[in-house]
């Protein structure tokens, strides 16, 4: 499909989930940027920088794939940047109700905007990064939950915590 689609998220770190939503995506759209936002709403593990190196080094290989981050409102940087689209994975009901907030939401910022939702994958349907954050600090194995590439830099940092 033509144009451009964001993934946003606070990827604190990003998990398979997340890339499998990416990868997806990047099968749709001619170009998929990946956002990393703050989010006010939850503490933060990593940082803004680190955040963005795991995705750039999970997506490495897939050309229509970009990672950028923002301090603002995704509505105003998917305007700035000509993006239509915003996709996000849903994993559950749970997600619904603040997922469906957040697009009309975006819409009433920017009615140029839409949302469409890509139901997660079977085996990440109970993933998250907090999964992946509370597994890791407890000395277990978070190999199937995370891109292998950056594992070890998520063990480092949260072990040390
Ligand atoms: P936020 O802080 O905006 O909730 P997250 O980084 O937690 O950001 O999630 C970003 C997006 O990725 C959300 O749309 C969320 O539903 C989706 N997502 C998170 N985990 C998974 C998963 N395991 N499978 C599919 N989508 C997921």
């Amino acid at each position: 499909m033509k144009g451009t689609a964001i993934c946003p998220g606070s990827f604190d770190p990003i998990t398979n989930g997340h890339l499998d939503i990416i990868k997806r995506a990047s099968r749709i759209f001619e170009k998929v940027i990946v956002v990393v936002l703050p989010n006010a709403a939850k503490k933060e593990n990593f940082t803004l920088e680190e955040r963005v190196d795991f995705i750039k080094r999970s997506v490495r290989g897939i050309d229509n794939v970009f990672v950028d981050c923002y301090d603002g409102l995704l509505a105003e940087y998917a305007k700035s940047h000509g993006a239509g689209i915003i996709v996000k994975g849903l994993r559950a009901v749970t997600d619904f109700e603040y997922e469906f907030q957040m697009a009309l939401t975006n819409k009433k910022i920017n009615c140029d905007i839409d949302t469409i939702f890509i139901p997660a994958d079977e085996h990440n349907m109970y993933l998250s990064s907090s999964i992946v954050r509370q597994v890791a600090v407890m000395g277990g194995d978070i190999s199937e939950f995370v891109p292998s590439d950056i594992e070890q830099d998520i063990l480092k940092k949260l072990r040390r915590l």
